[in-house]
């Protein structure tokens, strides 16, 4: 079952959860006396709902493809996602560019595929170049290996803004994946790319 891990079953997770946040939650007001009443009933469950409907995000998405038999190559810029950095557990966000040029008779998605791919990978506690690679690799296994594929992501990690470096610097990783028959075109479909990217920059 695809929602077991370890054998828990969905309730056990919960249970499990609830009464670990519950933990946390009573030892920080312990330990700093932050929270009132009503949140130190509420506040921990409020916390496991949002990693149940967090997990969620990882399943039951059906990648759709469509047959394509041009080869035009496909951007698409400024796409949002929200993650949590597994060092802190603190938010880190920003935006995804990806750029693929389908195979002949190849494969392309629908837009909204490429932003549920994106939601997809950074639901779950993890950290930004590893996520980039993983986003990069279901993306060029989903298209059935396009000749090329270029992703970009742009991320502000609040764990280097609320402690710290005290810096709200962008931190950018990309992923790059292509045909070996796309190496003497390598430098021209990047810049095609770069340059698309940086014409949809900000117009959302
Ligand atoms: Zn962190």
């Amino acid at each position: 079952m695809e929602n077991q891990i370890d054998g828990q079953t969905i309730q056990q997770r919960r249970e499990r959860v609830l009464d670990a946040t519950t933990e946390l939650i009573q030892t920080l007001h312990d330990a700093y006396g932050w929270f009132n009443n009503e949140e130190l009933a509420n506040t921990p469950l409020r916390i496991a709902k949002f990693y149940e409907e967090w997990f969620d995000n990882r399943n039951g998405f059906n990648f759709t493809t469509f047959p394509i038999d041009e080869e035009v190559m496909t951007i698409m810029t400024d796409i949002d996602f929200y993650s949590l950095c597994a060092h802190h557990m603190l938010p880190f966000f920003g935006s995804v560019n990806i750029a693929y040029l389908p195979r002949p008779k190849g494969k392309i998605c629908g837009a909204s595929k490429l932003v549920r791919a994106t939601t997809k990978v950074f639901s779950k506690p993890g950290t930004q170049e590893p996520m980039t690679v993983e986003l990069t690799d279901y993306l060029y296994a989903e298209l059935e290996k396009p000749l090329f594929l270029m992703v970009q992501v742009t991320g502000k990690h609040t764990c280097m803004m609320i402690r710290g470096v005290k810096q709200k610097t962008n931190m950018v990783t990309s992923g790059l994946r292509f045909d070996e028959e796309m190496k003497p075109q390598l430098n021209h479909l990047k810049t095609e790319a770069f340059e698309a990217w940086r014409a949809g920059e900000g117009k959302n």
